[in-house]
C-alpha cells in the first residue's frame, strides 16, 4: 500500500510579509511544516504501524528550501520525499497548486491514500485537498481526526462535524484531509539518528518538464485567482448601556437614548 502525504512548508508565525502582488515573501524567512500536515503524516505512520507493507511518500510543491520540511518528514518516518520545484510554479493559486500536485501524484504512479492537512496556516483556503480529490475523481473524507485501514483495505475515519464525530468508511483509493489538534502533545519527535539519516537521504526534485506540464498551466500563469487586497477589517465600536431595573424608568431611559426621529405613536414609522 502507498500513502502520499502532501506537505506545505509555511513561514514561521509572525514572520509573514507580502510583496506588491500579495504573494508571500519567503526569502530569508525560516519555515516550518504546516501543523495539520504533520498530523496527516502522524496518521500515515499509524497506518504503516498497522500495515507494515505501507510506503509513505512526502510530496511538496515549492522552492528548494521546502526540502527542510521534507527531510523532517523523512526523519519522522516517511520512506522518501519528492519536491515539485521550478520558477514556473511560483505564484500558484489553489487550482494551479492542485494541478501540479496531481501531476506529481500521477508521476509517482498514484497511491491508495493521499493525505493532506485540512488547511494551511498561511493562506488557509482549505481547498487544495478537495481539489486534488476532484481532479483525480476519488472519494474524499475531510476534517479527519483519525483513521485506520481495515482488513478489506477500506479507510475507516472519524471526522469532526459541528458538535459530534462522524465515522465514515470509504473504499481505497481515497483522499483524506486531516485537522490539526489543539495541542501538539501527541506528536512524536525524531531521534538524532533518524535526523542524520534523513539529512543524507536525497529528495527527488521534479520540474514542469518532468511532470509534462506546459508553463502556462502552472504557477502565476495557470492561476485564475488574484488576491487584490489583504487587510484587517475595521473594528466596529460597540456601546453597552445598562438600563435601570424599574420598568417605567427603563422605558424612559431607553426612549431618551434612541435616535431622534422615531415616531412611537401607533402605526408610526422611523423617519430618517
Ligand atoms: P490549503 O488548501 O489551505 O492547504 C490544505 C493542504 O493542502 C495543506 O495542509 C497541505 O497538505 C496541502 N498543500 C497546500 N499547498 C501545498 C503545497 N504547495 N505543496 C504540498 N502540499 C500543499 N489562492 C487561492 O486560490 N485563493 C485565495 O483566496 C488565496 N488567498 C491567498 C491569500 C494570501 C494572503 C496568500 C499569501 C495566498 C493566497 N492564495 C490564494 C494562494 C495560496 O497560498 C496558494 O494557492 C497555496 O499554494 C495553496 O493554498 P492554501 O495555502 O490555502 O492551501
Amino acid at each position: 500500500m502507498r500513502v502520499i502525504v502532501c506537505i506545505k512548508q509555511i513561514l514561521k508565525v509572525g514572520r509573514v510579509h507580502l510583496d506588491d502582488h500579495n504573494n508571500l515573501m519567503r526569502a530569508g524567512v525560516p519555515g516550518m511544516m504546516n501543523p495539520a500536515d504533520k498530523q496527516a503524516l502522524e496518521l500515515a505512520l499509524t497506518i504503516k504501524n498497522q500495515h507494515p507493507d505501507t510506503e509513505i511518500v512526502a510530496l511538496s510543491m515549492g522552492p528548494a528550501d521546502f526540502n527542510q520540511s521534507l527531510h523532517q518528514a523523512m526523519a519522522l518516518g516517511a520512506d522518501r520525499a519528492v519536491l515539485l520545484s521550478s520558477r514556473a510554479f511560483g505564484g500558484a493559486d489553489t487550482l494551479a497548486t492542485a494541478k501540479t500536485l496531481v501531476a506529481g501524484i500521477q508521476k509517482l504512479g498514484g497511491a491508495d491514500l493521499i493525505l493532506f492537512g485540512s488547511q494551511a496556516q498561511d493562506a488557509d483556503t482549505g481547498q487544495v485537498g478537495p481539489l486534488v480529490a476532484t481532479k483525480l475523481n476519488l472519494p474524499q473524507v475531510t476534517y479527519m481526526t483519525d483513521g485506520t485501514v481495515d482488513q478489506e483495505r477500506r479507510l475507516v475515519a472519524h471526522r469532526l462535524v459541528e458538535q459530534a464525530q462522524e465515522e465514515v468508511t470509504v473504499a481505497l483509493p481515497a483522499v483524506g484531509t486531516v485537522s490539526a489538534p489543539d495541542t501538539a502533545d501527541e506528536y512524536h519527535y525524531p531521534s538524532l539518528h533518524a535526523i542524520r539519516v534523513s539529512m543524507d537521504t536525497p529528495v527527488t526534485v521534479w520540474d514542469e518538464t518532468d511532470l509534462e506540464l506546459a508553463p502556462q498551466e502552472v504557477g502565476l500563469k495557470g492561476s485564475p485567482t488574484v488576491v487584490k487586497r489583504v487587510f484587517s477589517p475595521k473594528q466596529v465600536e460597540r456601546k453597552h448601556v445598562q438600563l435601570p431595573a424599574a420598568p417605567q424608568q427603563a422605558v424612559d431611559s431607553l426612549l431618551e437614548q434612541l435616535p431622534v426621529g422615531i415616531d412611537l405613536t401607533e402605526g408610526g414609522t422611523h423617519n430618517e
